[in-house]
């Protein structure tokens, strides 16, 4: 579709911003739907947010993603975010109605959609085992714990990290009961053996690298893994959980569906089935 006067202009503000996936799924979205509307990667330095924003906002962006290093920064020059937003402590996606922005934070959203499709799995009651403590876990722990899981144990490399997420939403999302560990805890089989759903946040397999000892034979009968690492395609733990027989599924499909909830957010619709997700398999 031609860019003309009319045309409805959305985008990215990231520092660097050209490696991004995000213009190439919500671009194939507009055009699917034949909406006049386009998305534009906008490269921000961290020293600039502040002008950046004001510009999106002064030129009438309809709304905009939000990626590193920009996700925490960004909260305090928003006019609202959204609770979940709040609580994750970082926001992904921007919408500008009447003149204000409101955050939100689309990850979770993006995970738990994910693992009810990929792997019929309903966190609500469930026990589940979250790898990493970094911005990833901290969407995943909200999400889970919002979607009414019982359990969440946090199991980091560095275990202060692990025990200051949990420490800042336990307050706050008192009916789930959590839990920090160190990563040796993974070899423990009776602890294993108590988890519903094991979610990988860390980037351990983007390199070919995996958890040594990690007692995925042990995980509770019909037990699930879900690995938000969607580069390489299978990472040593999906092979070892296929190997298991174990459900299992990698990073696209939250990537797909925290695209999904963002452009709802800002167009009202949602992308038409499997558009985004051929558009970014067609680049993957
Ligand atoms: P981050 O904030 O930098 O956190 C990185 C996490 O990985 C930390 O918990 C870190 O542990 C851990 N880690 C890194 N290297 C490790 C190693 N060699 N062994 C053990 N643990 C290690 O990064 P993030 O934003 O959370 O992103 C993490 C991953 O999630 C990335 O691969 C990213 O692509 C993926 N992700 C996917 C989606 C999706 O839509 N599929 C969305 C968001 C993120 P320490 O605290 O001990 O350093």
């Amino acid at each position: 579709m031609a860019i003309t006067g009319k045309t409805t202009v959305t985008g990215i503000i990231g520092w660097p911003v050209s490696h991004s996936l995000s213009p190439v799924l919500h671009n194939a979205a507009f055009q699917a739907l034949g909406l006049d509307w386009i998305y534009v990667p906008f490269p921000v330095a961290p020293e600039r947010l502040a002008e950046g924003i004001a510009g999106l906002k002064s030129v009438g962006v309809a709304g905009f993603s939000v990626t590193i290093p920009h996700k925490v920064a960004i909260i305090p020059l928003l006019d609202q975010v959204t609770p979940e937003a709040e609580l994750i402590g970082a926001v992904n996606t921007v919408v500008a109605r009447e003149g204000k922005l409101t955050g939100y934070n689309t990850d979770g959203i993006g995970l738990i959609a994910a693992v009810r499709d990929k792997l019929s799995f309903d966190p609500a009651g469930k026990n589940i085992l979250v790898l990493g403590a970094g911005g990833a876990a901290r969407s995943a722990v909200v999400s889970l714990a919002l979607a009414g899981a019982a359990g969440v144990t946090i199991a980091n490399r560095s275990q202060d990290s692990a025990a200051a997420l949990a420490q800042l939403v336990a307050a706050r999302l008192p009916q789930t009961r959590f839990v920090t560990r160190g990563l040796d805890c993974l070899s423990d089989a009776g602890l294993m053996a108590g988890f519903d759903l094991v979610v990988n946040t860390t980037s351990v397999g983007m390199a070919g690298d995996s958890f040594p000892g990690l007692a995925l034979s042990s995980l509770k009968p019909g037990g699930c893994l879900y690995d938000m690492v969607y580069a390489p395609p299978v990472t040593p733990l999906l092979a070892q959980a296929r190997a298991l027989g174990i459900p299992c599924a990698n990073g696209f499909a939250m990537l797909v569906a925290q695209g999904e909830a963002a452009f709802r957010i800002w167009t009202g619709v949602t992308p038409p089935g499997g558009c985004m997700e051929g558009a970014l398999a067609a680049v993957l």
